[in-house]
């Protein structure tokens, strides 16, 4: 290997948007892509946290909620006039509430499947044209485990993240063409603040709760940098010939 062969493969004059960046997997992904030298512009809904997150990297933020077309159409739009091209797309925001059908009230319902589902359609939906004016890129989706398999008391979530899934492949059909690629990450449980509200929300002990999610093959919790060397594998040339395909990152949970 030498340095012609391995610049191939780093994100020099890429442009990397990252949702969910303010915090957790999108902010690990952030972080990582920066350091493999892409410029990142990180797009939280939540201002305080994505202005300390992107302070951190000397990155620039945009305030976006995921679930408003208007937010989103925005962000893109100023993202292309400000670094006037988007490579990669990494649709990380997303929320979970623990409840079965018959516990979830209508609006927790709408809003699991409003940020983590719908919110990745209208990301896509502004930033392929961009996208495309500048001859492709790559889009990675953040599903789960449980969008491969069910979960206990997680029903809208185990919707929500089977529904990226199939988005990811039907995304990945219409818009090859265009020279966009669109792959998807499960990751199981990775050591954050939603996996950690899980144990509030349950209420259960949350040190007895992420012991048990070191109960797979390789025995420890996920880290936020486990997902974002996949994210890096799959927003690069690496993954060159990969498209609609679902990454495990679980440390063999659902092996
Ligand atoms: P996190 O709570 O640490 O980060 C999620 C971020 O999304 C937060 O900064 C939050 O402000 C942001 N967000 C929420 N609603 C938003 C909206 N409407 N618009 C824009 N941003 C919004 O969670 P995380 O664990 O890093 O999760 C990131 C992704 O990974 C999610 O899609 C989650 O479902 C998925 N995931 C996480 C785990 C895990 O164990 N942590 C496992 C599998 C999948």
């Amino acid at each position: 290997m030498n340095d012609t062969f391995l610049s191939e493969y780093v994100l020099a004059n890429k442009i990397a948007v990252i949702t969910g960046a303010a915090s957790g997997i999108g902010r690990g992904t952030a972080d990582f892509l920066r350091r493999m030298g892409a410029e990142v512009a990180l797009l939280d809904v939540d201002e305080d946290r994505g202005i300390v997150a992107a302070d951190a990297l000397g990155a620039s933020f945009f305030r976006c909620d995921v679930t408003s077309s208007a937010d989103c159409e925005q962000a893109i739009a100023e993202i292309e006039r400000t670094l006037g091209r988007i490579d990669i797309l990494v649709n990380a925001a997303g929320v979970i509430v623990r409840k079965t059908v018959v516990e979830l009230l209508e609006a927790e319902w709408d809003r699991v499947i409003d940020v983590s589902l719908k919110g990745i359609y209208l990301m896509s939906k502004y930033a392929i044209p961009v996208m495309a004016r500048t001859g492709g890129g790559s889009i990675v989706n953040i599903s789960s485990g449980w969008g491969l398999k069910g979960g206990p008391k997680a029903a809208a979530y185990c919707a929500a993240k089977g529904g990226v899934v199939n988005l990811t492949r039907a995304m990945a059909i219409d818009h090859a063409a265009q020279g966009i690629r669109v792959n998807c990450i499960a990751p199981g449980d990775i050591d954050t603040p939603l996996l950690r509200s899980e144990a509030a929300q349950l209420g259960v002990d949350e040190a007895e709760f992420l012991a048990e999610s070191t109960v797979r093959p390789l025995a420890r919790l996920g880290t936020s940098l486990d997902v974002a060397k996949a994210v890096y594998f799959l927003a690069s040339d690496l993954s060159s010939w990969v498209t609609g395909a679902t990454l495990v990152v679980d440390g063999g949970g659902i092996a």
